[in-house]
């Protein structure tokens, strides 16, 4: 018996698969069966190259002009498509905003339950799974029902790996069978830095301003900081419901999941919201006024000191060995 395959929703951007849905494809070859994906939208050639390297057999790609920018609904639609096309026992994407968007439309369109956040899957009668629930910081066991059972892989949770060998995934193209309302809520443009910036959850440095920041003007030295260093600022959730900075940049359980190699945090106490979107962080180098800080104890350095005195100084010795100013 053939085993039925895990389908993947990929997600991508003009530099190739994001790194959460190249998790998500490493993380579906655990599943057992054979790994297809699904790819909406037009993208650069680099992701069927990195599909090959996760392993992947088939490539289901539907054919409409409409699905270019992101619709949930519409991506949703054609997921559920494509799993039924290809007999597929799992529908998975990542733990990304966008995959567990388009996971809950496609639980809804199949009035079945969507188990987001999974650490493990194991087959059998029933399905059962491992996820992370409250921020991270608790594992749930659950039984899965379906098929097609309905996941999204905990961000950060599963290292990429390649495939043991490479594959040449069969690009199967097919017609989209949209209904009107799946492109009622569609994206139209992207501001910011996510318009062609780096990506927070996937940012190798990433610089995080709290409180201590102290308001909307003053994060021009925390900014710095991440250009010179190649990384983007993220905050703490008082920075976003202050509205200092907009909420896409939130590191934590309501916010985005970090785990970069380094994390500098400026201001920011560590609480434990906070400490669940930047736990997988590598190294954390905190600066903060308050030695007692849970993020000065949980950090792997520290600068004890008001951080508008503490980043100057860095800033300006990174110029300096640049050679860029004195
Ligand atoms: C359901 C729920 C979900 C939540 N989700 C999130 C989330 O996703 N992300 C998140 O961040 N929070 C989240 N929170 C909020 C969280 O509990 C904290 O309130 C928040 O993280 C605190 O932000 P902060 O560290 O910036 O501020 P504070 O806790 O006020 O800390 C400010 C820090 O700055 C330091 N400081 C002050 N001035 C300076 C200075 N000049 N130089 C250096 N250091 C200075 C202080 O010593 C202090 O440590 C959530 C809360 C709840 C209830």
């Amino acid at each position: 018996v053939t085993a039925a395959p895990t389908l993947v929703l990929v997600e991508h951007t003009a530099a190739g698969a994001t790194p959460l849905s190249m998790e998500a494809l490493t993380f579906a070859r655990t599943i057992g069966g054979p790994v297809h994906a699904l790819v909406v939208g037009s993208h650069p050639s680099t992701v069927l190259d990195q599909l090959a390297e996760q392993g992947v057999e088939a490539v289901h790609h539907p054919d409409d002009p409409r699905l270019g920018q992101f619709a949930a609904a519409a991506w949703a639609r054609v997921a559920v498509q494509a799993a039924s096309a290809s007999g597929a026992d799992a529908v998975l994407a990542a733990g990304s905003p966008r995959g567990f968007e388009v996971m809950a439309h496609a639980g809804a369109m199949l009035d079945a339950p969507v188990a987001a956040n999974c650490t493990q899957v194991r087959t059998g009668q029933p399905w059962t799974a491992t996820r992370q629930i409250m921020g991270g910081s608790v594992l749930e066991e659950l039984t899965l029902s379906g098929p097609p059972h309905l996941l999204t892989v905990a961000s950060h949770a599963v290292v990429v790996e390649p495939a043991d060998a490479p594959t040449q995934p069969e690009v199967r193209p097919f017609t989209a069978a949209l209904r009107d309302d799946d492109l009622a809520a569609q994206l139209v443009a992207v501001e910011g830095d996510a318009a062609g910036g780096v990506d927070l959850a996937g940012a190798k440095v990433v610089v995080g301003g709290g409180r201590g920041v102290g308001g909307a003007d003053s994060f021009g030295e925390l900014i710095e900081l991440a250009d010179q260093l190649g990384g983007v600022l993220g905050v703490s959730r008082v920075v976003t419901s202050q509205g200092w900075r907009p909420h896409h940049e939130q590191v934590g359980q309501t916010g985005t999941k970090i785990a970069p190699d380094l994390y500098v945090a400026c201001g920011i106490s560590g609480a434990i919201q906070h400490m669940a979107g930047c736990q997988s962080a590598k190294t954390i180098l905190a600066i903060n006024t308050d030695a007692d800080a849970p993020m000065v104890t949980r950090a792997d350095y520290a600068v004890i000191g008001d951080l508008h005195a503490v980043l100057p100084a860095i800033n300006a010795e990174l110029r300096r060995r640049r050679g860029q100013a004195g």
